[in-house]
């Protein structure tokens, strides 16, 4: 039984509700994609490249949280680039941050000294959060203002778009 993941490792939708999932070839739920990525057990567009994707998404993310399209589309790509139908292997998020976990040295600590499945080094260290005292609203009062510079849109838009992404954080959920 494959792990099922929380974002469509083809767009990077998330995949709040069951409904949002594609299906597998015996009309089972995708672990992995969502309903306009993939139905009965392939991709819908076989030949959609990284690119094309992230042209398609980053002209969404420029229109709901009005970020320049430049900016948009490279935004885009790099959220793309660690999902599984690009990367070739699935990679886990932190369930706080949201950063990519590409490898061990970046996995958060158990208690036992042993990796963290769920959280990155950033967050969970030694089976604990290494901020407990964090929750969402600060979360997005500190990393919206980041976000809006670097992506050079308005703040208030930053932090309707930090919102929307904690929300699909297990931390956050
Ligand atoms: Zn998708
Ligand atoms: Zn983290």
């Amino acid at each position: 039984m494959p792990e099922s993941v929380s974002t469509c490792q083809s767009c990077g939708m998330p995949l709040a509700a069951s409904g949002d999932r594609g299906t597998e070839a015996d009309g089972g739920p995708s672990p992995y994609y969502c309903r306009h990525c993939y139905r009965d057990g392939a991709f819908t567009e076989p030949g959609a490249t990284i690119e094309a994707m992230a042209e398609r998404g980053g002209a969404m993310m420029s229109g709901m949280f009005a970020i320049p399209p430049d900016r948009a589309r490279g935004f885009t790509l790099q959220q793309l680039r660690p999902l599984l139908r690009w990367s070739g292997r699935l990679i886990p998020g932190c369930g706080s941050c949201g950063m990519p976990i590409v490898d061990l040295t970046e996995a958060g600590t158990e208690a036992d000294g042993g990796p963290s499945p769920y959280y990155c080094i950033h967050c969970f260290r030694d089976g604990a959060f290494v901020d407990p005292d964090l929750t969402r609203e600060r979360m997005i009062e500190q990393y919206a203002p980041l976000l809006a510079r670097e992506l050079g849109m308005p703040l208030d838009r930053a932090k309707a778009m930090v919102r929307a992404f904690t929300a699909t954080l297990p931390r956050w959920a």
